[in-house]
């Protein structure tokens, strides 16, 4: 098994370090792997003048499976915008075909207060949003910009569809249910939009070949309200790239601090790219402050889902839990009366933990 490692600009490098510690942990469970590490990014377009370098490419077709720490900076904001290092993270999406995105959004018992919520309304709350990240609105063609013959400017965008893309993100949420609570809740706007018509019928289509699993059906704009009203109503919500843009970040900060939430995409063959949420918070870059528990919870996806090792990612998430029960914080989650500790110590604590 070959993992790739993409630490990438601002504080990746320091939580990825202690990922890859995290990793390297699991061989006293007789887990082993390789690691290689390359460049994306900024330290891509700073070492080969590319934000996806071809050896990195090359590297991650070549991988069971890559964890990424985070790109972007400042110094690289004047960079045209094929240059920049989110081109990098977009190009290897696509190149990968990395089409279902998962966001968990789980409220750990411990950070409860870390919510804006009240922690009645959150307690408890296991919920995961899969998104498909390659279609939509935000691919569909023709778009753009034009004037009409009144000389009116006027913006432009397709939201589209096929039946192939809606039924393999169905697949993945129903087959994502069977290891959950065997329920899917699919979100979209059939009340409006002949995209979304299309997107209902094909999903009801695909629940026929998962009998076990109940699927339910909500308008976008009502799954926001009920989102915030009752969460716990849903286990996993199945979306399209646009409305799972919105919900995605809508669910993942129910649960408190960007530091603690971790992401997942994956295509055909299981392979995946695993990352935190959060962006490479330059304003924190080398001051040990930036929490690591995002980049090691998604490692704890990538070997759920890409290693086929369940097993070893709940001995992380129960690390993990334990660490924030005994009162462990970085500054993003800190609590009165909890102890204060930096990147490093927080990725120590969660090795001895395990
Ligand atoms: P950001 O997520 O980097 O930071 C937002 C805020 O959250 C900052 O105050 C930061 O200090 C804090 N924060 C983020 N991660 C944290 C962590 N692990 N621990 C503690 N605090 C944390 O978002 P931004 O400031 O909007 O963007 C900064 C750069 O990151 C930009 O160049 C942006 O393009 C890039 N970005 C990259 C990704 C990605 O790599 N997937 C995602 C979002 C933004």
């Amino acid at each position: 098994m070959k993992v790739l490692a993409l630490a990438g600009d601002g504080i990746g490098p320091e939580i990825m370090t202690q990922a890859l510690l995290v990793l390297s942990e699991l061989e006293k469970f007789g887990f082993k792997c390789k690691v290689v590490s390359m460049p994306i990014g900024g330290a891509g377009y700073d070492a080969y003048g590319d934000p996806l370098p071809a050896e990195t490419l090359k590297e991650a077709a070549d991988s069971s499976a890559i964890l990424l720490g985070a790109v972007g900076g400042p110094q690289y904001n004047a960079l045209p915008r094929e240059l920049r290092p989110e081109q990098g993270l977009l190009r290897i999406r696509k190149e990968l075909g990395l089409f279902a995105n998962l966001r968990p959004a789980v409220a750990h018992e411990e950070l409860l207060d870390s919510s804006s919520l009240k922690a009645s309304v959150i307690k408890g709350l296991d919920v995961m949003i899969v998104r498909e990240l390659t279609g939509d609105i935000y691919f569909g063609e023709p778009r753009g910009q034009r004037t009409t013959d009144s000389g009116e400017r006027e913006g432009f965008d397709t939201m589209l569809y096929r039946d192939s893309e809606v039924a393999r993100i169905a697949r993945s949420a129903f087959e994502i249910a069977q290891k959950r609570s065997f329920k899917v809740c699919s979100v979209d706007k059939a009340n409006v939009l002949d995209t979304s018509i299309l997107w209902r019928q094909v999903v009801s289509e695909v629940a026929k070949e998962f009998p076990a699993v109940s699927l339910s059906n909500m308008y976008v704009d009502n799954a926001a309200m009920q989102l915030v009203r009752d969460p716990h109503q849903f286990d996993v919500i199945l979306t399209g790239n646009m409305f799972g843009d919105i919900l995605s970040d809508q669910a993942s900060m129910l649960t408190g601090s960007i530091g603690m939430l971790p992401s997942a995409s994956i295509n055909t063959d299981g392979k995946g790219l695993y990352e935190p949420v959060h962006g490479s918070a330059p304003d924190i870059c080398g001051t040990d402050q930036a929490n690591p528990l995002a980049i090691i919870l998604s490692l704890a996806m990538m070997l759920r889902y890409s290693l086929e090792r369940d097993d070893l990612a709940k001995k992380i998430e129960l690390a993990v839990k334990s660490v924030l029960q005994r009162g462990y914080r970085t500054p993003d989650i800190k609590q009165v009366g909890c102890d204060l500790v930096g990147t490093r110590f927080m990725g120590q604590l969660v090795c001895e933990a395990l």
